[in-house]
């Protein structure tokens, strides 16, 4: 069934005159693990950032055609209420981290929604064991590796319970070992979990065999959507 549908959406910037995101018709079905491709400029960064509801709200512009989730507008949810849903990590988790103990990193977005303290030590736990960080709870996150910055960011993420999850290049910066071992987990979610996960990579040689399906975006429009194997093809 449909987790996201976007209908005719197009995203303009403040004071910019091309469309960021034209014209896109476009959707997700449900526990589907797609990879968002295409040159720097194209729009995946923002694509993603419309999906979780940062545009418009949070940087300001232009916006016209709908976006979905599980059938309902993400303009009807209340104020970052989509947030909750459809969650998002950032390419460099440095501006994600708020917090100085890993643990502390985890349980503060369950905090601010107020969750009861016995369900978030729960859940604050379960994350953890997922990301193998329980031996890393009381290590300051500023003294990670760039791998376990990565994990951390996704487990704070992941503890808020989304249904889906957006992931900006969180491989960008790691070495190819530690980038497959965060992919892996990635995978993990969404095939134990049954998570949603929509991933975007510059490097497809990392990503293609874990995807059901690929879309390639160039100048703000859909250029390839279709299965990993005809990508690979195409490109
Ligand atoms: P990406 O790796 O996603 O392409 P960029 O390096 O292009 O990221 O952008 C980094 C930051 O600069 C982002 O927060 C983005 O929103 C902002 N940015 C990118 N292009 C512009 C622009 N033309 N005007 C203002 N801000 C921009
Ligand atoms: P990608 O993630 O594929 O590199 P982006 O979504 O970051 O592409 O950018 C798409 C287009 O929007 C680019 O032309 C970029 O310069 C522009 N852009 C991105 N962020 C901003 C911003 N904050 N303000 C103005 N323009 C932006």
């Amino acid at each position: 069934s449909s987790e996201i549908q976007l209908t005719n959406l197009t995203y303009y910037y403040p004071d910019t005159d091309r469309p960021a995101l034209n014209n896109l018709t476009w959707g997700v079905q449900r526990g589907e693990f797609v990879v968002l491709a295409g040159p720097s400029g194209c729009g995946k960064s923002t694509l993603l950032r419309a999906l979780n509801g940062l545009v418009p709200e949070f940087y300001g512009g232009k916006i016209a055609g709908s976006a979905a989730f599980r059938g309902k507008l993400l303009s009807d949810f209340p104020e970052r209420g989509i947030a909750r849903h459809i969650g998002m990590t950032f390419q460099d988790p440095e501006k994600q981290l708020v917090m100085t103990e890993v643990e502390r990193e985890i349980a503060f977005g369950l905090e601010n929604l107020r969750v009861p303290q016995v369900e978030m030590r729960r859940r604050v736990a379960e994350v953890m064991s997922f990301f193998d960080l329980t031996s890393l709870r009381r290590q300051k996150t500023a003294d990670l590796s760039g791998g376990e910055k990565q994990k951390v960011a996704i487990a704070s993420v992941m503890a808020l319970q989304p249904d889906v999850l957006l992931l900006d290049e969180p491989t960008s910066q790691l070495d190819p070992g530690t980038a497959q071992e965060i992919l892996d987990l990635v995978k993990r979610l969404n095939e134990e979990l049954g998570i949603t996960v929509i991933l975007v990579e510059q490097r497809l040689d990392r990503v293609l065999h874990l995807a059901d399906r690929v879309t390639a975006m160039y100048g703000g429009e859909i250029e390839y959507d279709g299965d990993p194997s005809g990508f690979a093809r195409h490109a």
